[in-house]
C-alpha cells in the first residue's frame, strides 16, 4: 500500500492473461448499435464475438425498458429487418403516424435479438464486462480485455468497434473524448424507465403518450393531484399493450455515467421515486387504483456518455445545414433533443430544442476513432458535438451504424485495410448499392451473406 498526498494506492501483481479466443471482429457491448454491428460483421464473413455486460442483449432496449423506437422508419438492412420480424410475432404494438416511432414487446425484443445472433453464429458472451484495452504499438488494437465469472480473459481482433454507449472502449484504448456541454461539461439527466399494469386503456387514453398528441402537463397534474411533483415533470406513458404500459417519469440531474457510485446512487432514488409515485397514484382511485409496478430498468437510461473523437466530427452547423457526405452510412431526420440539464428547469427540454435543422448524413469518418486503424464506434459515443448528439443519437440511428460499422470491420479485418483505406458508398443510393460496392471492392468478404445486411 502507498499513499501519497490525501489517496492510498494498492499495486496490483502484474499476470499473464489467457488470450481465450482470436475472432474477425470483436464487439463490444449488445445495445441497439452493437447487436447491428454483430449481426452485419458476422454476416459479412467474420467471425465475431458480442461482449455484454448485462444478461441480455438490447442495452436500453431490453436492460433498459425503453419499449420506443425512435427514426427507425426508411432505415434499410437491420433496422428493417427486426420491424419485419417483430411484426411476424406481433411484439411491435403501437405505431406513431408516418411510421416515425414504434412501441414493441420488450420481451420478445430479447428473445428475436438472441435468435437472430444465432442464426448469423455470432459469439455471444454475457455477464462479461470489457476493462481494458492490449495495444502492441500505438492506433492498433490487439487484444480486448474482459473480466467475468470466468475472470481475466483478452480476445484477439482484427477490428474491434466500441459500442458500449458511453464509449468504454474507446476511452480504455486511450482515445480522446468530450463530455457534456462544452461550457460547463454538464450532461443530459438520466431517467429509469419502468413498465407498469393494471390500467383500464379507455380510462387512462387521456394520460397516455404526452408529447405525441396528449398535453405533457395531464399526467402531471394527476401527479400533483395525489401530491407528487416528480423530478421530470413532463412525464409520459405509453401503451405497450392493452395493460402494459411503459413510463418515464424522472430525471437524475448532474450524475456522471463514469462512477459507479454516481450511478449507484441514481438508481436507487430513481427507483424509490417510481415506487413513492405509483403508490401515490394508486391511492387515487380511478383509473389508477390496480396500477402496478411490474419491473423498473435493471440498467438506469444513460442518455449522455463520453463522445469519442473519430476522423470527422458531427457538429450542430451539420444539421442546420443538412449536410451531406459521399461517405454516408446513416441518415438522420431526429432533431435536437436535450433533456434539461438544469434541475430548476426540469420542467420541459431545454431552448436548443429549438433550434430548426434538417435531415443530415453521418459520414463514415465519424465511426472511425481518430488515429486508430482497427478500432470503430457505434451508438451514442460516435464522433460528434454536444448538440449533434442530442440528435443522432436515438436507437433507429444507432442500429444503423452498428451495421456499417460491423460490415467496415469485416472488411478492415479480412482484408487486412486499415479503416480509413475503407471506401464507403452513400447509403443514399440504397443497401444494395453498399453491398454491390463491398463486393466489388473486397471479392473475399461472403457474398451471398453480405446480401441479408
Ligand atoms: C431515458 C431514455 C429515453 C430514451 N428514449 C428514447 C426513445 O424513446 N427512442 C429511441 O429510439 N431512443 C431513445 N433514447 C436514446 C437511446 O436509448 C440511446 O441513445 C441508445 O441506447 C443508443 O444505443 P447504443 O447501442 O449506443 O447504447 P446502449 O443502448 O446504451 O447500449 C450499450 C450496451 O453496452 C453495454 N456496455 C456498456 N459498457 C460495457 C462494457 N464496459 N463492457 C461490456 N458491455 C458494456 C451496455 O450494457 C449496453 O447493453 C433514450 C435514452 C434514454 C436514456
Amino acid at each position: 500500500m502507498i499513499t501519497t498526498r490525501n489517496k492510498t494506492y494498492f499495486s496490483e501483481e502484474g499476470r499473464q492473461i489467457p488470450v481465450t479466443d482470436e475472432t474477425d471482429v470483436v464487439v463490444c457491448g449488445a445495445g441497439p448499435a452493437g447487436i447491428a454491428a454483430a449481426l452485419a460483421a458476422a454476416r459479412s464473413g467474420a467471425s465475431t464475438t458480442l461482449i455484454e455486460v448485462h444478461g441480455c442483449l438490447g442495452g436500453v432496449w431490453t436492460a433498459g425498458l425503453l419499449s420506443w423506437v425512435i427514426d427507425s422508419h426508411d432505415k434499410p438492412g437491420i433496422m428493417k429487418e427486426i420491424i419485419a420480424r417483430l411484426d411476424e410475432r406481433g411484439a411491435r404494438t403501437l405505431r406513431q403516424e408516418h411510421g416515425r416511432g414504434f412501441a414493441y414487446d420488450i420481451e420478445q425484443m430479447k428473445h428475436l435479438l438472441e435468435e437472430m445472433a444465432i442464426e448469423a453464429g455470432v459469439r455471444v458472451l454475457l455477464h462479461t464486462r470489457v476493462v481494458a484495452i492490449g495495444r502492441e504499438k500505438d492506433g492498433h488494437v490487439d487484444v480486448v480485455i474482459t473480466e467475468s465469472k470466468s475472470g481475466r480473459q483478452a480476445f484477439k481482433a482484427g477490428c474491434v468497434i466500441d459500442a458500449t454507449g458511453d464509449g468504454d472502449t474507446a476511452a480504455l484504448a486511450g482515445c480522446s473524448y468530450d463530455y457534456g456541454r462544452p461550457e460547463t461539461g454538464e450532461c443530459q439527466p438520466m431517467s429509469l424507465m419502468a413498465v407498469v399494469s393494471g390500467l383500464d386503456k379507455d380510462k387512462v387514453r387521456p394520460f397516455v403518450g404526452g408529447g405525441m398528441g396528449v398535453p405533457k402537463t395531464r399526467l402531471l397534474d394527476e401527479f400533483k393531484r395525489c401530491g407528487q411533483i416528480p423530478s421530470y415533470t413532463a412525464p409520459t406513458l405509453f401503451k405497450i399493450h392493452d395493460g402494459l404500459y411503459g413510463m418515464m417519469a424522472n430525471h437524475q440531474y448532474g450524475v456522471s455515467a463514469l462512477s459507479a457510485s454516481e450511478l449507484s446512487e441514481a438508481t436507487l432514488e430513481a427507483r424509490a421515486e417510481l415506487h413513492r409515485i405509483i403508490a401515490a397514484l394508486r391511492s387515487l382511485g380511478e383509473p389508477w387504483q390496480d396500477i402496478h409496478i411490474v419491473a423498473t430498468a435493471e440498467q438506469i437510461g444513460v442518455r449522455e456518455g463520453r463522445r469519442i473523437h473519430g476522423e470527422y466530427m458531427i457538429k450542430i452547423e451539420d444539421l442546420i445545414e443538412g449536410k451531406r457526405h459521399e461517405d454516408a452510412v446513416c441518415e438522420v431526420t431526429f432533431g435536437i433533443d436535450i433533456h434539461s440539464t438544469d434541475k430548476k428547469t426540469s420542467s420541459d427540454f431545454a431552448s436548443e430544442n429549438k433550434t430548426r435543422t434538417q435531415p443530415y448524413d453521418i459520414p463514415y469518418r465519424a465511426l472511425v476513432a481518430k488515429g486508430y486503424d482497427n478500432l470503430l464506434l457505434a451508438g451514442r459515443c460516435i464522433s460528434g458535438d454536444f448538440y449533434a448528439h442530442a440528435s443522432y443519437r436515438v436507437t433507429g440511428n444507432a442500429v444503423a451504424m452498428g451495421q456499417a460499422a460491423g460490415v467496415a470491420a469485416s472488411v478492415i479485418s479480412l482484408s487486412g485495410k486499415g479503416a480509413m483505406e475503407v471506401q464507403w458508398e452513400p447509403i443514399s443510393q440504397g443497401i444494395e448499392a453498399i453491398n454491390a460496392a463491398v463486393a466489388k471492392a473486397y471479392p473475399e468478404t461472403n457474398q451471398e451473406a453480405l446480401s441479408y445486411v
